[in-house]
């Protein structure tokens, strides 16, 4: 078995979305819902306005409070780590999303369930890559298994200083980030972030 991770390098982002679409695609995800989307924060004015893009989805996290909010036991967690709903125990009582700090979790108007990223466990799980892994034009979504140190992720791990959105959580996400601007903070700041 492995431990799964992704790592975003957003030094190399450049906000196209094409991570979003895919996975869109890949789940046949509703308007207005996202499993994986883009934030994006703007700081300075003109002429010396910059603005940064945050892919953000699921963090799987390793303490996942979404997994021990939900009263049917209907989140668990695969052999590699990935935290899932399984549909057919969902009840749609919302616990979970009240318990998520990433927002991560959406109410799935066709299955009537609630639904979010899996690290595309269907596909992992046959040594596949997430969709939007995939996708991504620029490299800079890499995921793999954070316990084998030759993997491409634990290389580059050990060659960065890696942040996690929402620290003070404390839920030990399994996405990590190469944050040199110090733009993650940014999206957790009420009325900062956007979509
Ligand atoms: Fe960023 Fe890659 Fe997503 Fe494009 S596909 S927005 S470069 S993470």
């Amino acid at each position: 078995v492995a431990r799964f991770g992704m790592l975003i390098d957003l030094n190399t982002c450049i906000g196209c979305h094409a991570c979003s679409v895919a996975c869109k695609n890949e789940f046949d995800v509703p308007l207005g819902k996202f499993r994986d989307t883009v934030k994006y924060v703007e700081e300075g004015e003109y002429p010396k306005a910059t603005r940064h893009f945050i892919p953000v989805l699921c963090n799987q996290c390793e303490d996942a409070p979404c997994l021990t909010a939900c009263p049917t036991d209907a989140i668990t967690r695969k052999p590699n780590g990935e935290v899932v709903i399984e549909e057919g125990d969902c009840n749609l009582n919302r616990f979970c999303m009240a318990a998520c700090p990433y927002d991560a979790i959406y109410e799935d108007p066709q299955t009537k369930t609630a639904s979010k990223c899996t690290f595309c466990e269907h596909r992992t799980s046959q040594g596949g890559q997430p969709a939007c892994v995939e996708a991504c034009p620029t490299g800079c979504r890499i995921f793999g298994d954070l316990d084998d140190p030759d993997s491409e992720i634990s290389v580059k791990a050990r060659q960065h200083e890696l942040d996690v959105w929402k620290p003070e959580a404390n839920t030990r996400p399994k996405v990590f980030y190469v944050d040199p601007r110090r733009a993650l903070p940014l999206i957790a700041v009420d009325g900062v972030q956007v979509d």
